[in-house]
């Protein structure tokens, strides 16, 4: 007899959701998981966790989920369950058709942020080498691809410089456009830790967040930045720095190039605090007294999220913080950096493991024969070194009738990326649309085959968290369908053309490790024995590196960057006045898939609209009415919630809920380097609806 609550065994593994990647003990009697406890000695959580995975892992028994493979000839038949053996041959059939028809290029996949390093490796590999296409992309795409940009741009490498235990040692905490609290709860509760033992915060936000005043927490600054102001803001930031003589001289003539042009540029009275006001609708003075608290206040230390990147100058403003880090010294130790909380939890494992169109693992370009070359060695491929299309030219391409056949793995992009009627357009043009999760998510609606996949309770395999910690995931369930993931992409592959085969997870993880010199010490055997590990990890960091560019960058020497303030087009106007920004809430996770279908659907049943109360008296709406939020792209429909956390002008929204479709109104403009949505300004009307 078990006692109950009395685990008869337990497995090791790592939370699903955010970027934080909390280690717990799946508790299991039988084969049923009965609770997760956080595990004590979890290099991220070191025994916290939050709502999210301490509880809301139901999904993975949810009776919505698809065991078999489904598939249909047009997207208006009735869903057939076939074999798998079927399921591989139709999609292999029609992949190979529609490149007979209209040539290699009209075929390629998104890998996905939710499966594991090993998952995506395959899925990437399957494209490069059995597609023979660099068509791959990854949802990172929509959500932190500046900040693989203008890292490597700056430092030499894509990744955040610091461990989250970094910011124990921090005097001065700067959050931008990040929202901790909800997005992050347990790097917050390390944060909130920390600004109790005293050190200083400056909160950048249009939004009055939990950490401008919350329990036992009181910002010193809150600097409420106008949406699309970004890079006027940290250019002022570091034009104190430099006219004001707190630039860290000896940090800048040692470890840096190209200082001269950026100095000559940022010491333009153009950018003075005061001077961009009106930009950024801070005063000057509390910008001015802010910089000098940053630059003279001990180690200072930079977090953002994607209030950052998701701008038209995503990449640009990365570039700018990373240049006021490197003007005041603050790189190369404990309690500084510049830091990206990320968002899903491997989203910088999909990033490592070569998803982008351009980058193999580890971020080498595919033009470089020398690297291309050790591929083509060991995957017995010709690899093309020209780049593919990114997820947004998949979609133009679709609409244009070139690109006919998609593979998306975990991801559900009819949901989740920007301008719903245009992506809804591109998916209903494909000739064949692989989905391969959960759940009929919203982008299964087009597609022509559906492939089961694996909760995070059935892989094997590892996770990279956002301070680049690689985390083991231990299978607690049987693979629900019957196989992994990476087992399908091979079968695909083979069926393809492209023999292509592992005998365990572990396998993939020695290939990913002989291939990429920043992986080279990573095995499942140095991960079980260590805990985790965070790259780079080799022979020259055997336990890894917690903290980056400590001697030297990852480039050699940091680059200062000229980072021009551009404004976006994206303007308020007589008809949009408002300005719709976006984000998500602490108890749902992205788009809900997953959350939606536990308990934690009882604390965020709908999505709302955050209004300033001076904005809802003048449109005539009360709490709790329903209201019409429209842009030039399209109209949905929502309840409204009065807030004087949100400025005068500004209104927010989650995107959780796929009967709201927040992202019906948000537009296509994207980032100039990366072409990352600008998901955070949109133009809006907001209007009391007659709709039910
Ligand atoms: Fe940790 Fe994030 Fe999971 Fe919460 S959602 S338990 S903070 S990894």
């Amino acid at each position: 007899v078990i006692e109950k609550g009395l685990p008869e065994h337990v497995v090791e593994t790592t939370c699903a959701y955010c970027g934080v990647g909390c280690s717990f003990r799946a508790e299991m009697q039988g084969t049923e998981v009965v609770r997760m406890v956080p595990s004590k000695d979890g290099g991220a959580n070191e025994g916290h966790s939050c709502v999210k995975g301490r509880f809301a892992w139901g999904y993975a028994t949810h009776a919505d989920r698809v065991t078999t493979p489904l598939i249909r000839e047009r997207i208006t038949d009735p869903w057939r369950a076939v074999s798998w053996e079927e399921a591989i041959a139709f999609t292999a059939r029609r992949f190979r058709d529609i490149q007979a028809r209209h040539g290699r290029g009209a075929v390629g996949g998104i890998t996905s942020s939710r499966c594991t390093n090993e998952e995506v490796f395959a899925v990437q590999k399957m494209i490069r080498a059995g597609f023979g296409v660099n068509n791959v992309d990854t949802c990172a795409r929509v959500c932190h691809s500046p900040t693989g940009y203008g890292l490597k741009q700056t430092f030499g490498t894509s990744a955040g410089t610091q461990d989250f235990k970094s910011v124990e040692s921090a005097d001065v905490v700067m959050v931008i456009g990040a929202n901790p609290t909800d997005g992050h709860p347990v790097f917050a509760s390390r944060l909130k830790k920390r600004l109790r033992q005293g050190a200083r915060l400056i909160v950048v936000d249009p939004r009055r967040i939990d950490l401008v005043r919350g329990p036992h927490v009181q910002a010193d600054f809150h600097l409420q930045l106008r949406p699309g102001a970004n890079v006027a803001f940290i250019n002022a930031m570091a034009h104190v720095v430099v006219t004001e003589g707190l630039a860290d001289r000896a940090f800048m003539a040692e470890r840096c190039e190209d200082m001269d042009a950026w100095e000559a540029f940022i010491a333009e009275p153009r950018h003075a605090p005061e001077a961009v006001e009106e930009i950024t609708g801070i005063p000057g003075a509390d910008l001015r007294a802010a910089a000098r608290m940053f630059a003279t206040g001990g180690n200072a230390a930079i977090y953002y999220g994607l209030g950052v990147t998701e701008h038209s100058q995503g990449s640009t403003m990365v570039m700018g913080m990373a240049n006021l880090a490197m003007a005041t010294g603050n790189i190369g130790r404990p309690g500084v950096g510049v830091n990206p909380l990320r968002g899903q939890n491997n989203v910088q494992g999909s990033c490592d493991m070569g998803s982008f169109p351009h980058e193999f693992t580890g971020y080498r370009h595919v033009s470089d024969d020398t690297v291309r070359a050790q591929f083509e060695t060991l995957w017995r491929a010709d690899l093309d070194p020209e780049p593919g299309l990114r997820i947004p030219n998949m979609f133009d391409s679709a609409v244009a009738g070139t690109f006919k056949g998609l593979f998306v793995q975990g991801e559900d992009v009819a949901q989740s990326d920007p301008n719903t009627r245009h992506v809804h357009a591109a998916l209903g043009a494909l000739e064949c649309l692989v989905v391969q999760d959960l759940f009929l998510n919203e982008t299964a609606a087009f597609a022509h085959v559906f492939l089961p996949g694996t909760s995070f309770l059935e892989k094997d395999g590892t996770f990279t968290n956002a301070e680049r910690r690689i985390n083991r995931v231990r299978p607690a369930l049987a693979p629900v369908p019957g196989k992994h993931e990476w087992q399908v992409a091979c079968e695909l592959a083979t069926a393809m053309g492209y023999p292509m085969s592992y005998g365990s997870a572990a396998e993939i993880m020695d290939e990913i490790a002989a291939l990429t010199p920043t992986f080279a010490g990573v095995s499942f055997e140095r991960l079980d024995r260590l805990g985790s590990v965070q790259w780079p990890c080799n022979d020259a960091a055997p336990a890894g590196t917690p903290v980056m560019h400590v001697d030297g960058f990852v480039r050699g020497k940091g680059r200062f960057m000229v980072t021009e303030f551009v404004a976006t087009e994206e303007r308020a106007s007589r008809f949009f006045p408002l300005i719709l920004t976006t984000g998500r809430i602490l108890t749902q996770y992205n788009v809900g898939a997953q959350t939606r279908r536990t308990e934690n659907s009882r604390w965020h049943a709908e999505d709302l609209l955050d209004i300033h109360p001076h904005d809802a008296e003048q449109r005539g709406i009360r709490d709790g009415d329903r209201v019409s939020l429209a842009s030039r792209m399209g109209a949905t429909t929502l309840r409204a919630r009065l807030s004087d956390r949100m400025p005068q002008g500004v209104v927010y929204t989650t995107f959780h809920h796929p009967v709201t479709g927040a992202n019906v109104v948000t537009t296509d403009y994207s980032d100039w380097a990366t072409n990352c949505p600008e998901y955070k300004v949109t133009a809006v009307q907001v209007a009391l609806s007659n709709q039910p």
